[in-house]
């Protein structure tokens, strides 16, 4: 005879209130959160038609734009991680019977692919060699070969450390009556992304990369062309809570409840977006840019390559090769644990071959950066691989600029 189990004594049961180590995150997401933003998260919760909270909505569209570089009016946050912003923009752009090229060059392109297979649409698939961006000229015969409704891709594939070149994906994708959706989950904000300039339709991001918030929305904006493929739809959206004309009723002009926006989390967005502002996009750019080269030097100076050819590499997320005899995995438990530093693994066919280092929005600081050589020099010496520090190298890149 089994016995039901019974449930957990609660009078007996003591909790402590949870600790949290000062970790200093080097991960491709979550990242660094500067203390004004988890500051806001402390706030008093207010309702979500508080005219109040109405106007922080309005002062968020606002900075998005500025973040996004765009005129677009459907703008906002999507309540849920970057993965909701994937699938709000899937689900938004295709319905059943259309063709969707999708370009897999790592683990975030292949989500892509998966939430599209889940959907009625058909994905047309022009899949890359992980380390290497996706040849255009396979893009086009690709958009050539099917009746696509939209071209979808990964700017920063967080995976690999590869950054895909945005400019001219718009006049393609345009000229076969494709929407062009762009992820930049890794990259908004920390490198140039431009959605007015590169005419991307449908463009989403994540709270927790660049922009220094923790996770939980997702910022999306929709083009003139996106909105009136969605007038135009023969069926509606397939997810009754991504669907952005109803999202679009709560952000846009009725305030119409659709469902309750994580009000807490908008704070926080509200701080990191004011921040972001407060810097300029173009100094913020300019930030991560100097951090990504002084760890390249950094590196290069203590023998470690890097995966991808300089010209393709991803400012944002660097994947570097693990040195022959050295335990990644090791390593990189060290530094959490001695140094407090997260740095993360590779993924899938890259488990064990490299390191990812996020330098994303706060971690992009020369401080942290030199803070971050230092332990990793250290952690090597003591793993048993010799090498010079990358610290000098590093410092001479801050030094030139
Ligand atoms: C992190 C990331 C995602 C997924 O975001 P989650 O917040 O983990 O759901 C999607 N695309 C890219 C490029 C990312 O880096």
């Amino acid at each position: 005879m089994t016995s039901k189990p019974s449930p957990p004594a609660q009078e007996k049961k003591r909790f402590q209130p949870f600790q949290v180590p000062p970790r200093l995150l080097f991960s491709p997401g979550p990242t660094p959160v500067p203390p004004s933003v988890l500051q806001a998260m402390t706030k008093t919760v207010l309702g979500h038609l508080d005219p109040v909270f109405l106007h922080c909505m309005d002062e968020i569209k606002a900075m998005l734009q500025i973040v996004f570089e765009t005129a677009n009016r459907v703008t906002f946050p999507v309540s849920g991680t970057g993965s909701a912003g994937m699938e709000a923009a899937v689900f938004n752009a295709v319905e059943a019977g259309d063709d969707i090229v999708v370009c897999p060059m790592g683990v975030f392109g292949e989500r892509l692919l998966a939430i599209i297979e889940r959907t009625p649409a058909h994905p047309v698939i022009v899949r890359g060699e992980w380390g290497e961006p996706i040849e255009v000229s396979k893009i086009e015969a690709a958009l050539q070969s099917c009746r696509p409704r939209a071209l979808a891709l990964v700017h920063a594939e967080t995976s690999t450390g590869v950054a895909q070149r945005l400019e001219g994906l718009a006049e393609l994708a345009h000229k076969y009556d494709a929407l062009l959706i762009v992820d930049t989950v890794a990259s908004l904000s920390g490198q140039p992304v431009g959605v007015d300039e590169n005419q991307i339709d449908i463009c989403y991001s994540g709270s927790q990369k660049c922009i220094g918030a923790p996770p939980g929305l997702a910022p999306i904006t929709f083009s003139e062309r996106a909105l009136e493929r969605l007038r135009t739809r023969r069926t509606p959206v397939q997810s009754w809570y991504f669907d952005v004309t109803g999202i679009e009723k709560y952000w846009g002009q009725e305030r119409t409840y659709h469902h309750t926006a994580p009000i807490s989390m908008n704070y926080a967005l509200h701080e990191a977006l004011r921040l972001i502002c407060e810097e300029g996009l173009e100094g913020r750019w300019a930030r991560h840019e100097l951090a990504h080269r002084a760890l390249v030097a950094g590196l290069e100076a203590m023998n470690i390559q890097m995966l991808v050819t300089p010209e393709h590499r991803a400012v944002v997320v660097n994947a570097v090769c693990v040195p022959e005899g050295v335990d990644g995995a090791r390593v990189r438990a060290r530094l959490l644990e001695e140094h407090n530093l997260e740095v993360a693994g590779g993924l899938g066919q890259l488990r064990g071959k490299i390191w990812r280092v996020g330098l994303m929005g706060e971690s992009s600081r020369r401080e942290h950066l030199l803070r971050l050589l230092d332990a990793l020099h250290q952690v090597l010496q003591a793993e048993g691989y010799a090498c010079d520090s990358g610290l000098a190298a590093a410092e001479q890149v801050y030094a030139a600029s």
